[in-house]
């Protein structure tokens, strides 16, 4: 029997990160090629084949539109291909939540999509790039990896796009997910999933749109005034995600010119900038009043790409784009 054959979609990150000293804390993060990695894994003796193709080699803190296209055109052909058993992207730490989440929106579920990264650079002692990595493959070649949507892995742990996060800026351990924690445990030799699959028979809940229209997120803070509001309007902002205190809650003033934006047609979604919970309607704020919509169980980083796809398809009625975050 022929080895199964993973896609391997490189766009940069830590993973391929390279450091001035291995003990030290500078680096640039995609320093290292596709290519380079893959010989690296290949070296591990895994009985796959990886088909390497190079999308970027940046942070992502610089990913955006063109990446995102390339990413979604590459696995659309990747799922069509007979050849293929499932994908993996690598990709830096600091937004695969958005990459992943875009992703798992506009894709049917079938295939493993599996992104990975690392929080050392390959060259940094102690560096978890290689173990992630193999242990992406692991998940993107185990047949029960099917019908989960688009998946990230970092550090063991396998969480579902609509839950995860980044949670720490450096620690090995970064990621957690809400409201579902990890959907699986991972080494490069098991792989022990905690749930039956939960995507079987749905397809992508959106199409690939044209582009994205500009939506802003305001993280909310004491004393702040109706300016920072004015000016995201004046601006041209499509949207406006706020990350509010608390259960999503921000200044009075801060409401009312956010009121005025929606009066103006332009949706506005109320997360939190706490960590972790829910932001339901109505709890302090009354979104009813305000014409607002909350954010449930999304955060601010994926309430902006919620509503980037939501105002791409031409849905900004409030009670369309709440039915959107209840998850309907
Ligand atoms: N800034 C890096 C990136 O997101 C961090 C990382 O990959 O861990 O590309």
């Amino acid at each position: 029997m022929s080895a199964q054959k993973l896609l391997v979609l490189g766009t940069g990150g830590t993973i391929a990160g390279s450091a001035a000293t291995a003990t030290g804390q500078s680096y640039a993060a995609g320093e290292i090629s596709l290519d380079a990695m893959i010989a690296d894994i290949r070296g591990l003796g895994l009985t796959v084949e990886l088909v390497p193709k190079p999308i970027a080699r940046i942070g992502s803190q610089d990913i955006g539109w063109e990446q995102w296209d390339a990413l979604h055109g590459e696995i659309i052909a990747a799922q069509a291909d007979p050849d293929i058993a499932g994908v993996i992207i690598t990709h830096g730490t600091d937004t695969a939540e958005e990459t992943a989440f875009l992703l798992d929106l506009t894709l049917d579920p079938g295939k493993p999509v599996v992104m990975v990264g690392a929080m050392r650079p390959a060259d940094a002692v102690g560096s978890d790039g290689m173990r992630n990595l193999a242990n992406a493959i692991r998940v993107a070649s185990d047949p029960k990896a099917q019908d989960r949507g688009v998946m990230v892995v970092m550090g063991d742990t396998v969480f579902a796009a609509s839950d995860v996060r980044k949670a720490a800026t450096s620690n090995i351990d970064a990621f957690k997910g809400y409201p579902r924690g990890p959907i699986a445990r991972v080494t490069p030799s098991s792989l022990d999933w905690f749930a039956p699959a939960h995507r079987v028979g749905s397809t992508a809940r959106f199409q690939w749109p044209e582009a994205l229209p500009r939506v802003a997120i305001l993280t909310a803070g004491a004393g702040i005034d109706a300016m920072p509001v004015k000016a995201l309007l004046g601006i041209g902002c499509k949207g406006i995600v706020i990350a509010g205190m608390g259960q999503g809650n921000a200044p009075r003033v801060v409401l009312d010119a956010l009121a005025e934006a929606v009066r103006d047609g332009v949706p506005v979604v109320r997360s939190s900038r706490v960590d972790e919970g829910m932001v339901d309607r109505n709890v302090e704020v009354d979104d009813d009043a305000y014409v607002f919509v909350a954010a449930r169980a999304l955060g601010p980083a994926k309430s902006r790409i919620l509503l980037m796809l939501l105002i791409a398809s031409g849905v900004t009625d409030a009670k369309a784009v709440q039915a959107a975050f209840d998850g309907d």
